[in-house]
């Protein structure tokens, strides 16, 4: 197997475009897939500041190192913020990787232990409100990034939400016929003046897979184990292995998808952008209160969102 482009060593082929690429020439097609990504969709501006999410994984370890190789490029900064699930061994684990990684770009690391916050883990967060954990762990995680985010003055939060995972979720609210839905997955989602920060997904044509092969042959460190939340049949985990199957018999038919979609945007019905502000922590919200204040009050009794706020503000960067 040769390389398409050096005729070196070839040590991985793309099946949707079939062409071979040695180390070297793999790593900077990723890297400057995630550079037309950021350039095609704006999601980026000279002279920003941008909040990556770090849970320690595959895709978030990828997104802050690509993402620094860009800063100078597109000139850009990033801070790295860390949420602690308060999962035992697991959160240990993350820690370590996160850190390796902050140490890796020298860029500064904000780690926010969801004990200390709330004095609740998510295991313990779930039973006492009631819900899934995967459930209460989008809600704790949107708010604390969010809230996180407006404190530095952040231009913008990204996720390392990859294109198989949007595929997941768009053919998800397609089966529910929740054409709103569809139309929140848009690579950036603009924020809303001191309630809502922007979001930005910069990893949104990259496979999963290609995350994996990047992160491997670029020698990171990142969480190899299964979070203990993670349950394999849910809706979400078995439509993933089907349009993994899927396109592996079709390739590129979920970027396709994707790039179609974005083409499409205007068709789908625009997402209501009224303002509401939760009443305990004046942040988006699209009841009186927000979830996350919904949540902590039926979990621990009192509505928690201020006190977070007030907590993220005097935040420092660890190490
Ligand atoms: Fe959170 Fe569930 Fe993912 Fe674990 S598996 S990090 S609980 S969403
Ligand atoms: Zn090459
Ligand atoms: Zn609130």
């Amino acid at each position: 197997m040769r390389c398409s482009i050096c005729g070196g060593n070839g040590v991985i082929r793309i099946p949707y475009s079939r062409r071979i690429y040695c180390r070297r020439h793999f790593l900077e097609f990723i890297e400057s897939k995630v550079e037309r990504c950021i350039r095609r969709y704006r999601l980026i501006r000279n002279g920003d500041l941008v909040v990556v999410g770090v849970s320690g994984g595959k895709d978030s370890v990828v997104l802050a190192y690509v993402l620094d190789k860009l800063s100078s490029v597109l000139d850009f900064d990033l801070i790295l913020l860390h949420v602690d699930l308060g999962l035992g061994v697991y959160s240990i684990e993350s820690r370590d990787v996160v850190y390796w990684v902050s140490r890796v770009i020298r860029k500064p690391l904000y780690i926010v232990s969801l004990r200390d916050l709330l004095g609740y883990g998510l295991p313990e967060l779930a039973i006492a409100s009631g819900r899934p954990m995967c459930s209460v762990c989008g809600i704790v995680k949107r708010f604390i990034l969010n809230a996180f985010a407006l404190e530095k003055n952040a231009s913008s939060i990204a996720t390392g939400h990859n294109l198989t995972d949007i595929s997941v979720y768009m053919v998800k609210e397609f089966l529910r016929q929740n054409l709103e839905g569809i139309s929140k997955l848009y690579p950036r989602i603009d924020g809303i003046d001191g309630v809502a920060v922007t979001r930005i997904r910069p990893l949104f044509e990259v496979y999963e897979w290609e995350l994996k092969a990047y992160a491997d042959l670029a020698g990171l460190r990142y969480v190899r184990t299964r979070c203990p939340g993670y349950e394999p049949f849910t809706l979400d985990n078995n439509l993933k292995q089907m349009l993994t199957a899927l396109d592996s018999k079709h390739p590129g038919l979920l970027l396709m998808m994707a790039r179609r979609f974005v083409k499409n945007i205007e068709k789908y019905p625009n997402p209501s952008r009224e303002v509401s502000k939760c009443s305990v922590c004046g942040l988006l919200s699209s009841s009186d209160k927000c979830s996350f204040c919904r949540l902590t009050e039926k979990a621990l009794g009192k509505p928690m969102g201020m006190v977070v706020r007030e907590k993220l503000r005097s935040l420092r960067p660890t190490g």
